[in-house]
C-alpha cells in the first residue's frame, strides 16, 4: 500500500493519484459502499480516463470495500470532520428529523446526517486539480467528462416535484477544485456557534457559494421526476440518475412499485450483467425514445 504524500495528513491513499481528474464519492457505512460498487462500474463503463476516488470512514469493513478496489478504485480512508459536540448534536440523525422533518420522502435508516458532511474532505484532495463529486445513491448512463471543465461551484438544480425549485441547488452531484484554503475557510464558517444546516452540506454549500453555477437538469435528475414529473424526463439526455431519498437496494420502500424500472436499471449496474441501452428505455409518458 502507497500513500500519496501531497495529501494532507488524516488522509490515507489505497495508491497514487493517475490522473489530475477524479469522480469523487463518499461512504461511511457498507449500504453505501454498495451504493458506490454500482456507481463505480457506470463511471467505468462511460469510457472516461478520469480516476474514481472513494472516501470512506474506518467503520467501513474490508469486505465492504473490497469490490471497489476491485474495479480499481483509489480508496482514501479518513474519518468524520472534526466538528464541535454542540455541532454534532444538533445534526444528530433523531435531532435534525425532529427540527426540520422530512414531508417529501423517506430517509432509509442507515442515512446518518453527521456523515454528509464529509463530502467537504473532497477540498483536501490536493493532488487532483478538478473533481466531479458523485452521491453513493447514484448512476453515470454517459459519458459527462466535460462536468470537470465547469467552474466552481457548479451543481444542478434540486427538481423533483415542481419546477419552482429551479433555483434550488442538489449536492448530490457538483464540481469543485480541491485547495486547502477553501477547506480551512469551510470550516471556519460551518462549525459557528449554533449554526444549524437543515439538509446539512446541500444547505451549507448553498449558502458558502451563494453565486453558485448550473449545471443542466438532466446532470444530477433524481429519480421522483419519474412520477412527479414524467414530462422532463428524457433518457437520452440523462447524465447522472440520482436515486435520492429511499435507495435501490432497500427491499420494499415505499416507492419501489412505482420506481420499479430505474430500480431494475440499478441492479443491473451493481451485478454488472444485463445492462440495457439506456437510449432505447422507455420514457416515463410510456413513449420509446426515438
Ligand atoms: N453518506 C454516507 N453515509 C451516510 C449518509 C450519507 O456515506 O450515513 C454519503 C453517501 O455518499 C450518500 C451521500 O452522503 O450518497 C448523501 O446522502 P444520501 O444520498 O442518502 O442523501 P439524499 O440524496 O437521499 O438526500
Ligand atoms: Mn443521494
Amino acid at each position: 500500500m502507497s500513500t500519496a504524500s501531497s495529501l494532507p495528513s488524516g488522509l490515507i491513499a489505497s495508491k497514487s493519484a493517475a490522473s489530475h481528474r477524479a469522480y469523487v464519492t463518499l461512504v461511511t457505512n457498507a449500504d453505501y459502499a454498495m451504493g458506490a460498487t454500482a456507481l463505480a462500474r457506470s463511471i467505468l463503463l462511460s469510457g472516461t480516463k478520469a480516476d474514481i476516488a472513494v472516501l470512506h470512514t474506518g467503520g467501513v469493513d474490508a469486505a465492504a470495500l473490497k469490490p471497489l478496489s476491485d474495479l480499481g478504485c483509489r480508496l482514501i480512508e479518513t474519518e468524520l470532520l472534526d466538528t464541535s459536540e454542540a455541532f454534532n448534536e444538533r445534526h444528530a440523525r433523531g435531532k435534525l428529523h425532529a427540527n426540520a422533518p422530512f414531508t417529501k420522502g423517506r430517509k432509509p435508516a442507515f442515512h446518518s446526517p453527521l456523515d454528509n458532511f464529509c463530502k467537504l474532505r473532497l477540498w483536501q484532495l490536493t493532488d487532483y486539480e478538478s473533481c466531479v463529486f458523485i452521491d453513493a445513491d447514484a448512476l453515470v448512463l454517459r459519458n459527462i467528462d466535460k462536468l470537470f471543465d465547469y467552474p466552481e461551484f457548479s451543481a444542478a438544480p434540486n427538481v423533483y416535484e415542481t419546477l419552482k425549485d429551479f433555483h434550488r441547488l442538489n449536492s448530490g452531484v457538483f464540481t469543485a477544485r480541491p485547495s486547502a484554503e477553501t477547506f480551512t475557510a469551510m470550516l471556519k464558517v460551518l462549525d459557528r456557534p449554533d449554526a444549524f444546516w437543515r439538509r446539512t452540506d446541500q444547505t451549507f454549500l448553498e449558502t458558502f457559494f451563494p453565486d453558485w453555477h448550473g449545471l443542466p437538469v438532466f446532470m444530477n435528475m433524481l429519480q421522483y421526476v419519474w412520477f412527479n414529473l414524467p414530462d422532463l424526463w428524457d433518457w437520452k439526455q440523462i447524465g447522472v440518475l440520482h436515486y435520492q431519498y429511499e435507495k435501490p437496494w432497500e427491499e420494499g420502500h415505499p416507492r419501489a412499485a412505482e420506481l420499479k424500472p430505474l430500480i431494475d436499471l440499478w441492479h443491473a449496474y451493481l451485478e454488472g450483467t444485463s445492462i440495457p441501452d439506456i437510449s432505447s428505455l422507455p420514457n416515463p409518458s410510456g413513449s420509446h425514445a426515438e
